[in-house]
């Protein structure tokens, strides 16, 4: 059967990137989680101390770093290998500090070009699994399976928080919630590919569901596609 290419977009703590890398396992599908490609920028932004708030800068820096990302070595729960400029930075990435700055960077335009094209052409072939915010709207308007995953504010707060834990930081989880409602905000309102759920996308909620329930909820909308498509292309 041909491979498909799926779209797993929405917001913060719902759970794309641990769906995104289950599918690609059991598919034999390459994987990209791009929202690491945002935060990788947002860190160089940090560390070369460019202003958050001069989108030029933002832009240049973008197109001048290199990006990498790799299979996940060493095995120390990681989910890939982030290479920024050739520097290891994959746990790096997942700081507050980062994630209180990603949202700013990643709604400037220039920064967004300069990222797209990474992503388009990983996903070229079909084959592949991308999780972020505009994959199904603006990167991979043709996918053939684009789910809208969601939940409650609260739920991927705490999600979030134990996230943060099993990397050893502590933050409370008003602070958490706080600043996920933060980044929803303005993911969702930015003029520049916002957050937001592609008419063709299925929304699945993911409150109550294990991982494993929701991996198989998944996989039969998968089989559903794949069959769909299958029927489609035979003469
Ligand atoms: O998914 P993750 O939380 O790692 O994404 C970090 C940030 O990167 C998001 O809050 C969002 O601002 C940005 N992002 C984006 N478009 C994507 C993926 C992530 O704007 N496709």
């Amino acid at each position: 059967m041909s491979p498909l290419t799926i779209a797993i977009d929405g917001p913060s703590g719902s759970g794309k990137s641990v769906l995104a890398q289950a599918l690609a396992r059991r598919l034999g599908y390459r994987y990209l989680d791009t929202g690491a490609l945002y935060r990788a920028v947002a860190l160089a932004a940090l560390r070369q101390g460019v202003p958050i708030d001069d989108p030029a800068a933002l832009s240049r820096l973008a197109e001048s770093l290199v990006l990498r990302i790799e299979p996940p070595v060493p095995d120390d729960g990681r989910q890939y290998t982030v290479l920024l400029d050739g520097e290891d930075v994959t746990w790096t990435l997942r700081t507050p500090e980062v994630e209180r700055v990603v949202s700013a960077v990643a709604a400037v335009p220039g920064v967004r070009r300069a990222l797209i094209a990474q992503q388009q052409r990983l996903a070229a072939g079909g084959g592949a699994v991308l999780a972020g915010r505009d994959i199904g709207t603006v990167v991979l308007p043709n996918a053939e399976l684009k789910i809208y995953l969601d939940a409650s504010p609260e739920v991927r707060a705490r999600r979030r928080q134990q996230q943060l834990r099993e990397q050893g930081i502590i933050q409370d989880y008003a602070s958490v919630l706080a600043d996920i409602h933060q980044r929803d905000q303005l993911d969702s309102t930015r003029e520049a590919a916002p957050l937001r759920r592609a008419a063709d996308a299925i929304e699945v909620r993911n409150e109550t569901l294990t991982l494993d329930e929701l991996v198989e909820h998944v996989m039969r909308l998968v089989e559903e596609q794949r069959r769909r498509f299958c029927s489609s292309r035979s003469p």
